[in-house]
């Protein structure tokens, strides 16, 4: 039995959709923005110009990287509403809970189970609710 109604399988399958877009028009303009900073690194040989170049480079691919994982989160939510186990937690399979579910529609474990998952992983990527 799945977690989620037709309906509300739909309504998150259109925000996750939505917010995808958003993330990779966002890393499209990154790209973009990039380029022009690549292009003084490679023309001129002032270090200082070089420096200033890799500097702004290096905080645009961050952003990149940090939208392309959450992009990820969202292609696997995704998966799991098509294979109707979304909203199911992965770790101990109870419902997560749509009102965790809207606060964050990437979410595939239920608050305990990801509040374990935080601890034994000392780096979390997402906000702990
Ligand atoms: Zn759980």
């Amino acid at each position: 039995m799945p977690p989620l109604s037709q309906q509300q399988s739909n309504e998150f399958s259109r925000i996750l959709k939505s917010r995808y877009r958003e993330l990779w028009s966002d890393v499209q303009r990154e790209l973009a923005n990039a380029q022009p900073y690549s292009e003084i690194a490679g023309e001129t040989h002032d270090l200082e110009d070089q420096a200033t170049a890799d500097v702004l480079v290096d905080i645009n691919l961050a952003d990149i990287h940090r939208n392309i994982g959450e992009m990820r989160d969202i292609e696997s939510a995704l998966e799991r509403i098509v294979g109707l186990s979304y909203g199911t937690c992965t770790d101990c399979g109870t419902d997560i809970g749509l009102d965790r579910l809207r606060a964050w529609p990437t979410a595939k474990r239920c608050q305990p189970c990801q509040g374990r998952y935080e601890r034994q992983h000392a780096t979390p990527k997402h906000p702990s609710m």
